[in-house]
């Protein structure tokens, strides 16, 4: 078998798709020689032999020793000298390359067959004796490190003992003598940790080296590596073996890396740095602060030191030329290091380089422009989540944080405000104009309409699922949660950290992205949407199929949503209206009232309101679809709370406080979620649903008047389990369109469906489909149903069982494709079955996660519906999954 795949001179053996087998790295070092770039012969032993040595104890296959000194002396042909030869020695680099790029695999070795003796020779060939034991210092340095793995705290303290013994302030201030005395006493230090000499053998060296990378593959920090990002340890490392050029030789020679586009702004511009008199990862380590490689670079940051254009003007052209023909070749920006060896410059690697989500837009975008890459490609370009960072204010990356308190990221973006402790609070502040953060111990569905007022919530406890969370994300507002760092009391209306403290009226900047509080006002930018973004998004709009509308009820929210493109309202959740300061106390009222009576009378207050918020939705969406829920939740949810609310609640009834307590008690249950909500509210109390319904249809003709255009509202029973269920609230809501109708005199036209959140309904979606025109998945419930988990409670347990592989992800962040997913898949099929033209649509949290999304275009749905700022993430997202 071949295991070894030689490059160099022009020609090579891989290909830049031979990444599996070769790693990225050799793969495109191979790429890059049959280019006829200038790259240091060399040759990779293959991923395979990495298998192979984890599959048979540790054992290399029989004939790699062989193809291992066949390709050295393919590489002694090309460079003219000889590895371990005492007269014209062949010097090597030692490099791991796994398929993706793998931090926690065994660094570099450089300068690899250098001994006492061959030390000599490259003193004497390259006449320069101070370079000869700088790189044999540097050998014995990093061998020890990285293949004896001796501490290498120690090499630095005799290093720099010897500098100070010479005075010296700079590494490159040391003569040659003083370099040969470093080495000597490196050696010194290796024998005595090791008991046995530093090896000599130039062989002995490159199979400590080869073995040291394939024994890195299971080291800790490679395994834990690989179990984060989901790598497979099936697919193993290569390993590169290839001649050295020298940066260190002198003012003439020099290291650095490059970008062909700036990767923080996505400006097509050579960005990148250098070191004259370097090797390697001196750029990185910070010994020495880099030059800039292009005069407009250096000019922009004010540097005194020169750029690479004026220091070394034909190797920066050759750079440039290079960069220019690798950016082509990989119809992608890319990511280069190169040395200079006396005015001679050497490609030693190219990869598509890492961008921020900004630089990523615009290089798609402008790739796209110079035909690089098709626009279809571009849309691909563009990782959805990704998008997140750029739809939200932002801290501006130049100014320092002061972070008094950490918590968990639990919505992004940034937002500054002064302190609040309660929602009346925030409502009341920012009606006077102040911008606040809502700062709470945790919040409850009461705090909603103080999120709204707010910029931005903290809470010191709870999850990524915490009630917090999940509504920020919802409403797109920065918040940190669960920062246990903190101490909050309501009452006292403190914030204290440590000895510092904080009350209403201070102002702090949170950072939903970081995870962050920080003190004080600190400066943001603003998210962009014209542009690139602009550009991007209709592009992927003319390559998705599925239609994006979104989760709203507000008029500020459809607003947003119908900016960011959103086609419709797939779920407008009526209860969250039902909050507002204004109508509470009917709504306590009418599921306080102790008779159908009580009730209508309450409902009769809250029908305008309804009807009003209906209308204004409608006006917004302008003809676009809307659906409506009927109210859903528990109605204890809505029930008076404080003594102060009881008694408000009781004058306005003129009902006994007493009589309110008891009837509030009445309600409790032990496990609401699956209690009495849904449509069993609306078969209990069909007034309710009566009137919602009514609000509905006299809002749709009256917005259908006003605007000209006229308006199907999509209503949607939620929480049915059986078809007998829909049937009586269908039959609420067709008696109700009738009488408008009657009243009217308007003909109004509305489709009926229900949302499939039970596992009796995704399983009975053929008969269920028979009442209902569509279906919207709820998959927050049905996810919460089908694995039996409390969405609130998981926090506990949740984490534990994706670190344990147990669950691959958060099944309420990211659809549970085999279970939850097996009943969407079930309940289209049946749907159809039964109604071939029925409307599908997913409505949880999911339908702006792009795997979920993804999901959803493999089984079929119509569209997917999400909260304002995550449409354009799932527009691209449906974009990708159609490709
Ligand atoms: P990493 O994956 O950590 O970047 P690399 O193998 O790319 O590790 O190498 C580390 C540094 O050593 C880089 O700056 C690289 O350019 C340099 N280097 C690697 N091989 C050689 C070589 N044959 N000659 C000169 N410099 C080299
Ligand atoms: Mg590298
Ligand atoms: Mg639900």
């Amino acid at each position: 078998a071949k295991w070894v795949y030689t490059f160099g001179d022009g020609a090579a053996e891989g290909r830049a798709d031979m990444r599996n087998l070769l790693g990225g790295k050799g793969a495109n070092l191979a790429e890059m020689a049959s280019l006829g770039l200038p790259v240091p012969p060399g040759f990779t032993v293959t991923t395979e032999v990495c298998s192979h040595y984890y599959a048979n104890d540790r054992q290399y296959p029989g004939e790699l020793a062989a193809q291992v000194d066949a390709a050295l002396d393919h590489v002694a042909a090309l460079t003219g000298r000889v590895f371990g030869d005492a007269e014209n020695p062949l010097l090597v680099s030692v490099r791991s390359g796994a398929r993706a790029s793998m931090p926690g695999m065994m660094d570099t070795v450089l300068n690899l067959g250098l001994n006492d003796v061959t030390v000599e020779a490259v003193a004497s060939s390259s006449g320069n004796r101070r370079f000869a034991f700088d790189s044999y210092r540097r050998f014995i340095q990093m061998y020890a490190d990285v293949v004896l793995e001796l501490d290498h705290q120690d090499f630095e303290e005799v290093f720099e003992r010897v500098k100070e013994e010479q005075g010296a302030l700079q590494d490159t201030d040391l003569d040659a003598d003083a370099l040969a005395n470093v080495v000597e006493r490196y050696k010194d230090l290796v024998a005595r940790a090791l008991g046995k000499p530093f090896p000599q053998d130039p062989k002995e060296q490159l199979w400590g080296a080869i073995g040291a990378v394939f024994s890195s593959w299971m080291n800790q920090r490679a395994n834990t590596y690989r179990r984060l990002h989901n790598i497979p340890e099936s697919w193993g490392t290569a390993v590169n073996v290839q001649a050295m050029v020298f940066g260190n030789l002198g003012d003439t020679s020099a290291t650095g890396v490059a970008f062909t586009r700036n990767p923080s702004t996505g400006a097509k511009e050579l960005y990148g740095e250098f070191l004259v008199n370097a090797q390697g990862e001196d750029v990185v380590a910070g010994i020495r602060t880099p030059q800039d490689i292009t005069e407009a670079a250096r000019k922009n940051a004010g540097s005194s030191k020169p750029s690479l254009e004026t220091v070394m003007p034909e190797v920066f052209a050759e750079l440039v030329q290079t960069a220019n023909r690798l950016e082509s070749h990989y119809r992608d920006m890319q990511d280069l290091e190169f040395t200079v060896e006396r005015g001679k410059l050497w490609m030693l690697q190219t990869r598509s380089g890492k961008r921020t989500a900004k630089a990523a837009l615009r290089i798609a975008v402008e790739l796209a422009g110079e035909g690089l890459i098709t626009e279809e490609e571009a849309v691909g370009r563009v990782e959805p989540a990704a998008l997140d960072q750029l739809l939200h204010p932002t801290i501006d990356p130049k100014v320092a944080r002061d972070v008094i308190a950490t918590g968990l990221p639990a919505s992004p973006g940034a937002a500054v405000g002064e302190i609040v402790f309660s929602s009346e609070e925030a409502e009341k502040r920012s009606g006077e104009g102040h911008k606040v953060i809502l700062v709470r111990v945790e919040t409850s569905p009461e705090d909603i309409h103080g999120m709204h007022a707010a910029q931005g919530i903290l809470t010191t406890r709870g999850g990524m699922t915490s009630h917090a969370a999940v509504v920020a994300r919802g409403m797109g507002k920065p918040c940190v949660s669960g920062a246990g760092g903190i101490r909050v009391d309501e009452k006292a209306r403190t914030l204290t950290v440590g000895s510092e403290s904080f009350t209403t009226g201070d102002i702090i900047t949170i950072d939903g992205s970081a995870g962050q509080v920080l003190k004080g006002e600190v400066k943001m930018i603003e998210p962009e949407l014209a542009g690139e973004f602009g550009t991007l998004m209709g592009w992927a709009d003319k390559v998705r199929r599925m239609k994006v509308r979104t989760n709203a009820e507000t008029p500020a929210d459809a607003r947003t949503a119908r900016r960011y493109g959103a086609e419709g309202i797939g779920l407008c959740r009526t209860e969250h209206m039902f909050f507002d300061a204004g109508r509470i106390l009917a709504v306590r009222e009418m599921i306080l009232a102790d008779d159908e009576a009580g009730r209508r009378a309450a409902l009769a207050k809250l029908l305008p309101m309804q009807r009003q918020d209906f209308v204004e939705l409608f006006e917004i969406m302008g003809g676009l679809p809307v659906t409506i829920r009927l109210l859903d939740p528990p109605l204890h949810e809505f029930l008076p709370k404080t003594d102060a609310e009881i008694s408000e609640v009781a004058a306005s009834m003129g009902a006994s406080v007493e009589k309110l307590r008891q009837r509030a008690s009445e309600l409790h249950e032990f496990n609401p979620m699956l209690g009495f909500r849904g449509c069993r509210l609306a078969i209990a109390y069909p007034e309710i649903a009566e009137m919602q319904a009514r609000a509905i249809f006299e809002a749709a003709a009256e917005a259908g008047k006003k605007t000209g255009s006229p308006v199907t509202p999509e209503i949607m029973v939620p929480l049915v389990a059986t078809k007998a269920e829909l049937d009586i609230v269908k039959a609420r809501i067709d008696a109700m369109a009738e009488a408008v109708i009657a009243e009217g005199g308007v003909p109004i036209t509305y489709v009926v469906g229900t949302m499939i959140e039970l596992p009796r309904a995704a399983l009975r979606a053929a008969e269920i489909a028979e009442t209902a025109e569509f279906f919207s998945f709820g998959t927050n419930d049905l996810t919460q149903t089908t694995l039996g988990i409390s969405r609130d409670d998981a926090a506990s347990f949740l984490g534990t069982y994706v670190a344990k592989g147990i669950l691959p992800a958060d099944p309420f962040a990211s659809l549970d494709r085999d279970g939850v997913g097996e009943l969407v898949s079930i309940a289209v099929e049946r749907g159809r079955t039964t109604r071939q033209s029925i409307k599908l649509g997913i409505c949880g949290e999911h339908g702006g996660d792009p795997d979920s999304v993804a999901f959803c275009e493999e089984v079929g749905l119509d569209y997917v519906s999400c909260s304002p700022f995550r449409v354009p993430i799932a527009r691209l997202a449906a974009a990708q999954a159609a490709l």
